[in-house]
């Protein structure tokens, strides 16, 4: 196959049986699993997937790569080719006449590594407004760095409004790790194969859209004390004051709270918010 790979759509072909064989097990395919694939690619993985499941949506944004999937795939009826960008696609309303595509409940992708955190949002949704469409699982190939993000814990250096943003909403585990000569040509980072499993939220906040900006607020100074962090907000005595009622740590940072820490903090802020209108907050 001499399909060159644009770097400009970040596209490294994977090569590696192993791999491809971990991402097939990590999903735990069923007969009648309907599987989105992003980035197909020249459909290395599309043509394990096609014999296992009943349906394969793929949406792929090279128009040459388009062509190709088209004819290698014309004797799958249970394949469909969307071309287009995917973090820009509409889905629902461009396949109104093949809704049972529109229907899958996994997504199985070795995805492009320049738009990873933004795929991942659009599949689950933010913490204010959760996707209404929950998958039962999503496996995906993406850059080492961020799996990290995803499964970090308290007080880790990856751990951050990313992770908390996504467990929120799902929970990720890692599969297995992908060396960079697993793929052609190898990309500059190592990669793994991460499972994240969306999951009914445990215990919602009072108010969603505040959680999202406070853990935003609480981040974007790391090395900064959370009372400092989020000061626009809230006085750094009663946060204090706060933060030791749920006997956490005065000084703590952004990365010492777990998430349901954030969401205790979340609605005591949100329940005193008379009171930190006196200081300037604005719903
Ligand atoms: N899955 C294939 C290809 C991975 S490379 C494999 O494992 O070999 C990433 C793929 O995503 C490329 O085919 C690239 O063209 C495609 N891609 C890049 N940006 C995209 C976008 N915004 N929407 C859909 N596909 C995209």
């Amino acid at each position: 196959m001499n399909i060159k790979p644009r770097k400009r759509f970040g596209q490294h072909w994977l090569k590696s049986q192993i791999a491809l064989e971990n991402i097939i097990t990590a999903a735990h395919l069923k007969r009648e699993d309907r599987v989105l694939e992003i980035g197909p690619g020249t459909g290395i993985l599309t043509e394990r997937l096609l014999p296992l499941v009943d349906r394969v949506l793929a949406v792929e944004i090279d128009r040459e790569l388009c062509e190709f999937l088209r004819n290698k795939f014309a004797n799958f009826p249970n394949f469909l080719l969307v071309e287009g960008d995917f973090l820009a696609q509409d889905l629902s309303s461009l396949l109104i006449e093949n809704t049972s595509f529109l229907e899958y409940n996994k997504v199985v992708a070795n995805i492009p590594y320049y738009i990873t955190s933004p795929i991942i949002e659009k599949l689950l949704g933010t913490i204010s407004k959760p996707s209404p469409k929950q998958l039962e699982s999503i496996v995906l190939l993406i850059q080492k760095e961020v799996a990290e993000r995803l499964v970090a814990k308290p007080g880790n250096k990856n751990y951050g409004a990313l992770t908390l943003k996504v467990k929120y909403l799902a929970d990720c585990e890692i599969v297995c790790k992908v060396p960079a000569k697993a793929f052609y040509p190898p990309p500059k980072v190592d990669s793994v194969v991460v499972k994240i499993t969306p999951r009914k939220i445990d215990n919602p906040p009072r108010n969603p859209s505040f959680l999202e900006r406070i853990i935003i607020m609480g981040f974007a100074g790391r090395r900064k004390m959370l009372r400092n962090n989020l000061k626009a907000l809230v006085s750094p005595e009663f946060l204090a004051e706060i933060l030791a009622d749920f006997n956490i740590n005065p000084q703590a940072r952004a990365e010492d709270l777990d998430l349901p820490d954030w969401i205790a903090l979340a609605n005591a802020l949100w329940d005193n918010r008379v009171e930190l209108e006196r200081s300037g907050f604005r719903d």
